[in-house]
């Protein structure tokens, strides 16, 4: 099947180094922005991706990337981006960035104010991505709407509608829809701001437990959906665009004493991160028939976003901290078996 091959772009993002880092910063030799080689003590790794963004890369940059990608979707196919890496490298920072919840991307990019300045460049992914949609559409007859979800514990709740996690939601598929989650709330959203207000909505509402390395670690997979209804060539065409927000990808710390239920949050979790990497491995190897996507909730509602001509960017971000060498092997090594 050639529709599986070349749909994959993998980047890696280092994020600066910050307060909260004990240890010094790892060495980085970065290549042609493709080739990176990190040193430490007498280990090694290194790896060849789409891109490499230096821990000097700004919102700005990370956008630059996605944009012309999100560009070819709206022509008429699904994407999907994704961030993966341990707690606290800068996950949810590249989805959503900080301080985008004041005011629309949009309002403050035509702000000359210097404070301003300093909160649109913190600005993520999503806030960016809206605006260049509602942009985009200003003048056409297309309908956007958009979802939340989060993946705790292998269940799918809404975040938009649940925020206590009562009532976990069935994936399902029939000829209409393709695969649906059953009961999920979807919002029409009509402009910038009422987009952002459901994100900004849902996202109060993710399950979170304090780590020392983010305040409020994420303990599920977040997915914000966009739906763009189309009329093209007097067809309605609907195209979806996901972005999910990986839960923290870290190992189980033995050394570190843990509650039940927080070792079983990072069962789940690696699982579920395991299956994902199956999935986006096979995709992006000519020769497997096989896709497993099964395996998991995450791959299995995201199934019709990362088949065909679907589009797949996989964001792996990584602390510059030697304390954290070993989990950076371990997110290297996952992103280059995603090529
Ligand atoms: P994760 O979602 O992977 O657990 P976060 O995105 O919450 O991690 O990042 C952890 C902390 O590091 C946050 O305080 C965030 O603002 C900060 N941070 C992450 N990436 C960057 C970056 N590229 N520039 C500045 N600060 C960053
Ligand atoms: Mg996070």
């Amino acid at each position: 099947m050639d529709s599986k091959a070349g749909h994959i772009k993998v980047a890696i993002r280092i994020r600066p180094l910050l307060d909260m880092d004990i240890n010094s910063a790892l060495t980085f030799t970065i290549d042609d922005n493709k080739s990176i080689k990190v040193n430490y003590e007498d280990q090694e790794i290194s790896g060849t991706y789409d891109i490499i963004f230096s821990p000097k890369a700004t919102q700005d940059t990370i956008f630059e990337f996605i944009e012309p990608v999100l560009q070819d979707t709206l022509k008429g196919s699904n994407l999907t981006v994704f961030t993966y890496g341990q707690t606290g490298s800068g996950k949810t920072y590249t989805m959503f960035g900080n301080d985008w919840e004041c005011t629309t991307y949009s309002q403050l990019s035509r702000c000359t104010h210097n404070q301003n300045e300093y909160a649109t460049n913190r600005i993520g992914m999503i806030p960016r991505s809206i605006s260049s949609l509602f942009n985009e559409f200003e003048n056409s007859s297309a309908s956007f709407s958009s979802s939340f979800l989060q993946i705790y514990n292998e269940h799918i709740y809404d975040l938009l509608r649940d925020p206590k996690r009562d009532t976990a939601l069935k994936i399902r598929e029939d000829k209409v829809h393709g695969i649906f989650i059953e009961g999920l709330s979807e919002f029409e959203v009509e402009t910038e701001e009422e987009c952002l207000i459901l994100l900004s909505k849902g996202n109060r509402h993710k399950a979170i437990r304090q780590t020392r390395m983010n305040q409020s670690s994420s303990r599920s997979h977040t997915i914000f959906q966009i739906f763009i209804e189309n009329n093209q060539s007097d067809s309605l065409r609907r195209n979806k665009i996901n972005f999910c927000d990986l839960a923290g990808s870290e190992k189980y710390d033995k050394e570190n004493s843990m509650a039940e239920e927080h070792i079983n949050e990072l069962k789940q979790i690696n699982k579920s991160l395991s299956a994902l990497g199956q999935v986006i491995h096979a995709l992006a190897s000519k020769n497997v028939s096989h896709i497993p996507y099964r395996n998991s909730k995450l791959t299995r509602l995201l199934q019709d976003s990362l088949e065909g001509n679907s589009k797949t960017v996989l964001i792996a971000t990584i602390s510059p901290s030697a304390e954290n060498f070993e989990e950076t092997i371990s997110t290297l090594t996952f992103a280059d078996r995603a090529k």
